[in-house]
Formats: C-alpha cells, sequence, structure tokens
C-alpha cells in the first residue's frame, strides 16, 4: 500500500480554508484532517479534541520539550502545533492527511516534508475576508484587526507555497482542492512501493 499524501492548507484567516477542508472530507474518501494543540481559548461550539487540543501554555511547552510536535507556531499571541503521532501512523496507513495551519508551519512541515503539498487559500478581496470575519462573529473587531494585519505579514510569505485557490464559491474551491491532491498522487515520491516492484520484476525477467 503507498503512503498518504501530506497535505498544507494555509490562508488568511476568513479565507474559508476550514469550511473547505470540511467539506474535502465529508466529500471525499481517504482524507482525514489533523487536529491541532493550541493555547487559544475555545470558541463556543467547539469541542476538545474536534477542533483542537486545548492547552494551557505549560502544557504546551511540554508537548515542544517532549518532541511531540510535527511543527509548532505563535500566531496572534498564542500557540498552535501539530502532534507528531498522529501524522506518521495515518500516512503509514495511506491516508490524506490535511494539516490546516498558518505560514511558519507550512515552512517547518516544507523542510521536514519536502513532497508535502503546500496550497494556499484567499478571499477574492480584504473587503470581503472582512465581512466574512465580521460575518462569522467571533472574533471582535480589535481581533478582525491584529488577524488582518498578520495576513499583511503572511502574503509576504505566499511564494513558498505550490498553488494558490482562490475562494469565490465553496464548491467549485472544495473540487479545485481534490484536483489538486489528487493529481499530486502521480508524484514519484508517492510511488515509492510501486517503483520497486516494478524493478524487481526487471531484475528478474
Ligand atoms: P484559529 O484561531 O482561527 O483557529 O487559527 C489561527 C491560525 O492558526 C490559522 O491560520 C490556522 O490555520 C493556524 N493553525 C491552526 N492549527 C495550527 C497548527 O497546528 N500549527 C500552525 N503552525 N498553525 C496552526
Amino acid at each position: 500500500m503507498s503512503e498518504g499524501i501530506l497535505i498544507v492548507v494555509s490562508g488568511f484567516s476568513g479565507s474559508g480554508k476550514g469550511t473547505i477542508t470540511k467539506k474535502l472530507v465529508d466529500e471525499y474518501e481517504d482524507y482525514i484532517i489533523s487536529v491541532s494543540a493550541t493555547t487559544r481559548a475555545p470558541r463556543e461550539g467547539e469541542v476538545e479534541g474536534r477542533e483542537y487540543f486545548f492547552k494551557t501554555r505549560e502544557e504546551f511547552e511540554k508537548l515542544i520539550a517532549d518532541d511531540a510536535l510535527v511543527e509548532y507556531a505563535q500566531y496572534v499571541n498564542n500557540y498552535y502545533g501539530t502532534p507528531k503521532a498522529f501524522v506518521e501512523e495515518n500516512l503509514k496507513k495511506g491516508k490524506n492527511v490535511i494539516l490546516e495551519i498558518e505560514v511558519q508551519g507550512a515552512i517547518q512541515i516544507k523542510h521536514m516534508y519536502p513532497d508535502a503539498v503546500t496550497i494556499f487559500m484567499s478571499g477574492p478581496s480584504i473587503a470581503e475576508i472582512r465581512k466574512r470575519l465580521i460575518a462569522r462573529g467571533t472574533e471582535t473587531i480589535e481581533q478582525i484587526e491584529s488577524r488582518l494585519r498578520r495576513a499583511k505579514e503572511e502574503v509576504k510569505l505566499m511564494g513558498v507555497y505550490d498553488h494558490l485557490i482562490i475562494n469565490y464559491d465553496r464548491d467549485e474551491c472544495t473540487k479545485e482542492l481534490n484536483d489538486i491532491i489528487v493529481s499530486s498522487k502521480n508524484k514519484l515520491a508517492y510511488n515509492k512501493a510501486f517503483i520497486e516492484k516494478i524493478t524487481k520484476e526487471l531484475e528478474e525477467y
């Protein structure tokens, strides 16, 4: 069985990346979303172990010290990080593992897993993104402004990604994301088992 694909989805706050990745998992097989650890407080409706593993700063720093995270970063005063065991186990099982993480984390993943498929998602305009964030109602205006200031930094690092998706429409965007991942299955790096098999066949021929 071939290994799963590691997929990084990043994007400006309010780009719709959370909604799109959830839709991808609902509509297509073989995907699994990694649940991150964070020191951010839960939003209304968020469930421990479903959206995030919510941690104190001390608990999070213990995860760092124990080398239990594949990557971590600080985003607007909070820590966020990806648990290592979950990613490694699911890739081995052949699942396509999605990391919905910010850009510092994406850079760390690219170093560790050069064949990871990295995708940046944006809303059509900053005005539209701001409107979506206000409509979401989960952050105060000050927090929204901090997130948009962070976007000014993120845009400078967009060049590290392989693909860009502009979220005009949820359904179209989900399909585009799936298409990108499906076409990555043909990368040589994801076909090591087949290459070994055909090499052995030729040796015996
Ligand atoms: P939010 O507070 O809106 O849930 O997430 C804030 C930012 O942190 C988003 O850009 C999200 O993609 C990112 N993020 C979530 N989990 C992780 C993680 O495990 N690692 C990193 N580096 N970023 C994360």
